[in-house]
């Protein structure tokens, strides 16, 4: 500027009409002549300095809150096409920044904000407020604003909208991009104010594109709740007013445009808004409550949490637990993860499925009078078999026709004074199984005792049982046919254990029967309802059904089949049943007489088909109203059971006995006898219940044939029993099972051998000194007849080692067939002393030709075992 001299010179290089700097040049209060007056260096810093504070004066309303920078920039790059041959392509790029103050955007982020906190208020009102049918459609009221805010909106605005939509994007306005001057950027930037203003008249390609987007906007949410606004125009001018929604019109407009991206004509405004709040980081961390049932898997507890499972593990791990994705956590370690991951973890109530039965299983209408139910205990041969059968004979058959009689373990008999319910299973085992599983089946106990015998030990025991259970005994002295017998005995027997009849001043009923004649059988019928008259037993026959579980079994036919003695309600056919773990729809009902009936009022039995599975006895069977619901239970129950039996920590050892028995309990010795033929197992279940003593009982659960199967070990484990194999063995499965939980098992071949170890197991003086183990198995795979030696098993040692000195077993289908010595172990032809696992070799038993492919042939020894172990 320092060769500048004239006004006229100066006002060229400014840029700036002659005038209009004669006039600034006046107002800054320097005389000049006109245009060719000459113009000093002082003068012009006079000019300057009052331009820089004339444009100071007007900054808040000239000095733009954004300058947009514009650029385009040519290249060319050179590409081969399929043909291999290349071509020129030129290439255009347009930038275009825009730079804005950083009060400016801070001044817009407090507003949206504060907008953002409003609307969530209102959101939270209209949702407390209103029943919204569809959650992805906003309600009406809060599109409102936003439909109305768009239109009116003021062009500026709009530019403003532009600008940051194109922030992100290439811009596609070409025709604004073409008026861009490069050179004189700064300059542009200082003008662009005014530049603005123009702008706006221009109605540049972003505006209308806005403007497209706001019409579809509008449209697309007129159409649904504003049909009488569908001109934007509009309703510009009718809410113009409004400046509350005007304001936030452009905060939602700024929030918005973000994600309004290249498809911003396209996408309505409503779908903007709605991925604006899917975006929305939460400002506080979600707390969920997390259901923690016995036990969870860490995949099921990220589920909950909604969290990758891979991040439970790792906090499992942070935890010192190393555990899969599959692996069941207990509750309390489930409960300290959920915790420790910000949760809040709530205890699933046991038995809350229960409990909603039970609110149902509220006892409705009047109690009637009901049935006694009865069962037949006393000592052994005393006649309890005899007299239940005589009671069916003479009640029974001779009551109902039709149906052939069969065993259902209880029938009812009908007398002229009413009827009685008798548990056709006599004996304590019965009985006491099902108090064991909380079940009150028996009213009355019916205590026979054999008039040429007198009181013996099962009778007291069955006295103690009754006093245990609470039931009320009526004595039947049989055998009072027998020249021997001697009534008055057996009252003094049984005064002395306090059981004193009522001819001696007590209170108990005593019938001198005999099961062979039938004499007296009416007198005990009429004292049973004497008995149940005085208790006043009653039940209601309305309701849901509601029972127990006499017995059950499975049929080849039918399919499980178990009796239920109806306590309350009426059982129906086509009722959905849930006893135990088992579910299932009663098919068919029949009574002891084989007759098939439709339903079942209190204390009757009937047999009824249709249930998943065989029940246990005084198993709780309850009528459920849905099927859904009584599976839902029933597998709820299941993986109890699981539980249960995974949680066993002692499984039951013979000769640890008495090591956890407090002093004065009587110990109850739980057997499972597996034998190989079933004379043996009843002769050892027989033999072996015998051995009970005042300090231990032994409690045979079951009494098979047939190899010991994972079944069996499951239900030591459940039962806390020891097995006992008489001439079978074990399958792979049980092996690995025993193995696992650590059950007791004891083979035996000779039935003395297990009664006196039993024995001394229970007189607490077992002393292991001797154990048998099995050191190896092998499987005969070929027979070979050898001229030397007989038949040669070809076989596979399939586990441990086979000893050619130890003694052997051969097992075929895990029973015991043949037990001695080996002739010859051979391998390659060559004698050997032992062959180890996953090796072929060739076993020659001594005296035994009939070995067969599939049999295993078992080696094992003797080990001493330390007692004090
Ligand atoms: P449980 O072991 O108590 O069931 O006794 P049982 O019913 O098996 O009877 C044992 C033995 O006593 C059988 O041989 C019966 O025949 C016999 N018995 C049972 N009741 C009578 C009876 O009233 N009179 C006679 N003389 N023998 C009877």
């Amino acid at each position: 500027m320092s060769d500048v001299t004239t006004v006229q010179q100066l006002a060229s290089a400014m840029g700036t009409p002659i005038n209009h700097l004669l006039e600034q040049l006046y107002k800054a209060g320097i005389k000049v002549d006109g245009g060719n007056s000459p113009i000093t260096e002082s003068q012009k810093s006079q000019l300057l300095l009052y331009l820089k504070q004339e444009r100071s004066v007007g900054t808040e309303l000239k000095v733009p809150k954004k300058i947009t920078l514009k650029r385009r920039s040519y290249s060319e790059i050179q590409v081969s096409n399929s043909g291999g041959r290349s071509k020129r392509v030129n290439i255009e790029i347009r930038k275009k920044r825009t730079y804005i103050k950083r009060s400016v955007i801070l001044e817009q982020e407090q507003e949206r904000l504060a907008e953002a906190k409003t609307e969530r208020q209102e959101r939270y009102r209209e949702e407390n407020s209103t029943v919204v049918n569809n959650p992805q459609e906003p309600q009406e009221n809060s599109i409102k604003p936003i439909d109305t805010q768009v239109v009116q909106d003021s062009p500026q605005e709009e530019t403003k909208l532009t600008a940051r939509a194109d922030q992100v994007e290439a811009s596609k306005s070409i025709e604004e991009l073409e008026q861009v001057n490069e050179p004189k950027e700064q300059e542009l930037a200082e003008n662009l104010g005014i530049e603005k203003s123009d702008s706006q008249d221009n109605k540049s390609l972003s505006t209308s594109a806005l403007d497209d987007s706001v019409s579809n906007s509008k449209n697309k949410v007129s159409k649904k709740n504003k049909p009488d606004k569908d001109s934007p125009r509009e309703s510009n001018d009718t809410d113009k007013e409004n400046k509350k929604e005007k304001h936030s019109y452009k905060e939602q407009s700024l929030n918005s445009d973000k994600f309004i991206g290249k498809n911003k004509k396209n996408r309505p405004k409503k779908a903007a808004l709605t991925i604006k709040h899917g975006f929305e980081k939460p400002s506080t961390p979600i707390i969920r409550e997390v259901v923690i049932p016995q036990t969870i898997t860490a995949a099921e507890l990220a589920q909950k949490m909604a969290v990758k499972a891979a991040e439970v593990v790792k906090h499992l791990m942070r935890l010192g637990i190393m555990a899969t994705i599959n692996q069941a956590l207990d509750r309390d370690t489930a409960v300290i993860l959920v915790e420790d991951m910000g949760h809040k973890p709530k205890l699933l109530e046991e038995n809350i499925l229960e409990l909603t039965l039970n609110e149902q299983q509220f006892i409705q209408g009047i109690k009637k009078v009901r049935a006694p139910v009865v069962t037949v205990m006393g000592h052994v041969d005393h006649g309890k078999t005899s007299l239940l059968d005589c009671i069916r004979r003479s009640k029974v058959v001779s009551g109902e026709s039709g149906g052939i009689t069969q065993h259902i373990g209880a029938y009812k008999v009908h007398s002229k004074k009413g009827d009685i319910t008798f548990i056709d299973t006599p004996g304590h085992a019965a009985f006491t199984a099902m108090r064991a599983r909380g079940a009150k089946v028996t009213d009355i106990v019916v205590l026979v005792v054999a008039a040429d015998d007198g009181v013996m030990p099962q009778t007291i025991e069955a006295i103690q049982h009754a006093r245990a259970a609470e039931a009320p005994i009526v004595v039947a002295i049989n055998k009072i046919d027998k020249p021997e017998s001697d009534p008055d005995r057996v009252k003094q027997g049984l005064a002395n254990h306090d059981v004193i009849s009522e001819e001696w001043g007590g209170d108990i009923q005593f019938v001198p029967v005999s099961a062979k004649t039938g004499i007296g059988i009416d007198n005990l019928i009429e004292s049973i309802l004497l008995q149940a008259e005085m208790m006043e037993l009653r039940a209601s026959s309305e309701g849901t059904a509601k029972g127990v579980i006499i017995e059950s079994r499975l049929d080849k036919g039918k399919g499980p089949v178990a009796t239920i003695l109806v306590q309350s309600g009426t059982l129906r056919k086509g009722d959905i049943l849930l006893t135990g773990i088992e579910t299932g729809r009663v098919r068919a009902m029949l009574t002891e007489s084989g007759l098939e009936i439709e339903e079942a009022i209190p204390s009757t039995p009937v047999e009824i088909i249709g249930l998943s599975g065989t029940p246990n006895a005084g198993d709780e069977a309850i009528v459920v109203p849905d099927e859904r619901k009584a599976r839902e239970i029933a597998e709820f129950r299941q993986s109890k059971e699981r539980e249960n039996k995974l949680a066993r920590q002692h499984p039951a050892k013979l000769e640890n006995m008495f090591n956890e028995v407090n002093v004065g309990e009587t110990q109850v010795l739980h057997l499972i006898i597996k034998a190989d033929v079933q004379g043996s197992a009843e002769a050892l279940s027989d033999s072996l219940a015998q051995l009970s003593t005042d300090k231990a009982r032994v409690k045979v659960i079951t009494a098979g044939v047939g190899g010991i199967n994972e079944t069996d070990v499951n239900l030591a484990v459940a039962a806390n029993a020891i097995i006992i194999g008489f001439n079978v063995r074990a399958d792979t499965s049980a092996r690995r099972a025993i193995a696992e939980k650590g059950v007791d098992l004891h083979y035996y071949s000779i039935i003395y051998n297990a009664i006196d170890e039993v024995k001394k197991a229970l007189t607490g003086m077992l002393e292991p000194e001797y154990q048998e183990s099995i050191i190896g198995l092998a499987r005969v795979d070929d027979v070979f007849r050898s001229p030397k030696f007989g038949a040669i098993a070809g076989s596979l040692v399939i586990e441990g080692v086979i000893r050619r000195n130890n003694p052997i077993r051969v097992l075929r289908d895990n029973i015991v067939i043949f037990e001695g010595q080996l002739e010859s172990l051979r391998r390659f032809k060559e004698d050997v002393q032992e062959v180890r696992a996953g090796t072929e070799c060739g076993i020659g038993v001594k005296d035994y030709r009939d070995v067969k492919v599939g049999d295993q042939i078992e080696v094992y020894e003797k080990i001493k075992v330390d007692p004090t172990l």
